[in-house]
Parts: structure tokens; sequence; C-alpha cells
């Protein structure tokens, strides 16, 4: 189960975006202090501040995106940074950019430097000066935007250079969420499939969801695909359990790559310390994946740490695999 939104998943996710901050669940001091810088800039009749949201993927930073382009009753407009790879891509999203827009930019600590410089610039002058042509030839056309706001999403704040960093006037951190939280989020999305579900349930999937609400109603979905296939649509506990269980959600809510990452750090690598490059090789994945989806909830569960020699297991890893530490075994 990964935490990034699969193609055949947008639609379905889609319908259940909450569409205003009240709808909203959990992530109560972010609502609160966003709602603020709205109702500031509304009153002033003015663009808000830029802001900046970050945390690991699945907790909603599309979703606030949006809801902040709604509350303003703005046009949104979506780009990410792999799609910025130059300041000519940028400059012809900016020259489309009307009074109040907003500009969503997901990933945007992965836009290249120069794209970057552009656009820091355009976030504090509303103006740029767009290069043409290269060597002694090349002329600089002066570029005016109107006002308007970037939320840009990152998984982490600190990938971010501090001049862009600066430009944010608001930033949020995004963090997982509670297992009330999610025991909401999935009773919020049963009500809109119009799926009948218990309440223990529905808090069983919560608290395999590992923090996060994509995961939360992707595993809705199976369960949902399971109740309708074997258990004539209802979800009640034993259903979800047994739903979960077929799909390799564990108690924990570990998925198939977590598992594979702690059993070729503890099972191939001897409980590390190994780097991430290598561990990411050894279960087939790449880095990026091993290190911002995985390798977050294991922290936090404090199944794997981070050393400066490595990534090494906890005892609690050998133990949730059921295998002796290697430390026990000496003794
Ligand atoms: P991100 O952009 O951080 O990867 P998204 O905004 O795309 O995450 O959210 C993923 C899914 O989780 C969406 O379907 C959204 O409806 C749901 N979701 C995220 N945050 C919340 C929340 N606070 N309350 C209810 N649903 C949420």
């Amino acid at each position: 189960v990964l935490a990034e939104a699969l193609p055949e998943e947008r639609a379905f996710e889609a319908a259940l975006r909450p569409k205003t901050l009240e709808e909203l669940v959990g992530q109560e001091r972010v609502r609160e202090q966003l709602a603020l810088v709205i109702d500031a800039a509304t009153a002033r009749g003015r663009t808000p501040d830029h802001v900046l949201l970050s945390g690991p993927p699945g907790l909603g930073k599309t979703t606030i995106a949006m809801i902040i382009a709604n509350q303003l009753t703005a046009p949104l407009r979506l780009t990410s940074g792999p799609a910025i790879q130059h300041a000519g891509d940028l400059a012809a999203i900016l020259s489309g950019i009307g009074e109040g827009d907003v500009l969503f930019i997901d990933e945007i600590h992965r836009m290249s430097r120069p794209a970057e410089e552009l656009l820091y610039m355009a976030m504090e002058d509303f103006r740029v000066d767009v290069v043409v042509g290269k060597g002694p030839g090349a002329t600089a056309i002066p570029l005016e935007i109107p006002p308007f706001t970037v939320v840009g999403a990152t998984t982490r704040a600190g990938l971010l250079p501090g001049p862009l960093r600066d430009r944010f006037g608001f930033t949020a951190q995004l963090d997982y969420y509670e297992p009330a939280d999610l025991h909401r989020i999935v009773l919020r999305s049963a009500r809109l499939l119009e799926l009948s579900i218990d309440d223990d349930a529905a808090r069983e999937i919560g608290s395999r969801s590992r923090g996060t609400p994509r995961i939360a109603n992707r595993l809705l979905r199976r369960v949902r695909d399971y109740a309708e296939v074997r258990a004539g649509g209802h979800v009640d506990h034993a259903v979800a359990q047994a739903a979960l269980e077929l799909y390799e959600v564990d108690q924990l809510g570990l998925d198939r790559l977590d598992r594979a990452v702690l059993q070729a750090l503890c099972g191939s690598f001897g409980g590390g310390p190994v780097g991430i490059s290598t561990l990411a090789v050894a279960v087939g994945e790449e880095r990026e994946t091993v290190e911002e989806l995985a390798e977050p909830f294991l922290v936090r569960l404090g199944f794997l740490a981070r050393t400066p020699r490595g990534r090494i297991a906890t005892p609690a890893a050998w133990q949730h695999l059921g295998l002796a530490a290697p430390s026990e075994v000496a003794q």
C-alpha cells in the first residue's frame, strides 16, 4: 500500500475530499490558523500570504489547497515541481495567472533551481524578468503578474532552499492523524459512499491506516469490495478484519512494503547498519519510496532508527517479525 494516489484512485478521492475547513477532520490547529489567514485577507480585500504545507503524502495537502481556493472563491491552478524543470515552464504558468488566483505547486521541492529563483521573485514582487535567448543576445523581458497566492506542498519543509521558504508568510506542518480522527474519516467516507458499517469496524480500519487519511480511504474501499462480494454488503468488525487480513495489512497497519523492509534489514543485513539505497535495492523499490513511505512509519513505530552509519533495526522490530535479536542470541 503506497501513500501516493494511484491513477484509478483519483476520482474516488475527489468524491471524498472535504470542501470546506469545517468538513476537514482533525488538524485543529492548522484549521484555525488557516481560517484566520483567509478571513483576514478577505476582510482586507487582499490576496492572502503564500502558504506552505509540509508533511508526508496523503495527509491532506492537496485537499487544503482546494479548500483555500474554495473559501476565497478563487480559481485554482494545479501544477507540480517535477512539471517545472525550466524557468520557462514557470514563466508560461505565471503569464496565465489572473488576479487572486491560487497556484498550487505540489512537490515544490522538486523544481529546478532556476525555476525556484524565478518563483520566489514572483512571490515577492509580482514581477519577474523572463530571460529570452542565450549569451550576448539574451534579453530580459519584464513580466508583471497580478497579486496571487502560492500554496506549496512538500514532504519536508527542510528540502526547500531558505530564500524560497522565506517567501511563505504561513507554514503549516501536517502531522499524522490520531486514531480517533481516522475513525471519524472512515465513518464520513462510508456515509458518502452509502456503505453500511459498524462503529467498531470503522475504528479497526482507522487504527490500521498508519495515521494517513488516504490510506484509511483506500482500506475502506478494499473492505467495501470484500463486504459486497462475501458478506452481503454490510461491514461489521469480523468482515473488516477478514478483509484487512486478506490484503496483508497487519494490526499495526504495516503493509507488505513495510514488512519487506524490516525483513531485509533483519534477514539480509543482520539488523544493520545499512544504507537506505542498499535497503531499497534489496526490496526492489525506489529509494524515495522507501524513504518517504515506509521509513517514517517504521521510525514512528520505533522499529527502525536512522544512525550516521545507516539504518538499524530496533529490538521491537525483531520482536514484531517473531525473530530473536542478535544481542539476545549472543546472551
Ligand atoms: P496529499 O496532498 O497530502 O497527498 P490529499 O489532500 O490528496 O493528500 O488527501 C488524500 C485523501 O485523503 C483525499 O481523498 C482526502 O479526501 C482525504 N483526506 C485528507 N485529509 C483529510 C481530512 N483532514 N479529513 C478528511 N479527509 C481527508
